[in-house]
């Protein structure tokens, strides 16, 4: 998996994701919305 951009950690050990308007928090090893972009080790 290749690091993303626009992205920020917080708490709890998930990802907020900047990318597009669904602004999803993805919880370690899951995926937004998109099924695309996900969270590994806190990236
Ligand atoms: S849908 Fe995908 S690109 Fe959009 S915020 Fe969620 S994870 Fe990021």
């Amino acid at each position: 998996m290749k690091q993303a951009m626009f992205y920020a950690p917080i708490p709890e050990g998930e990802v907020l994701c900047g990318l597009c308007s669904h602004r999803c928090k993805i919880k370690e090893e899951k995926r937004g919305i998109c099924a695309v972009r996900g969270a590994k080790g806190g990236r």
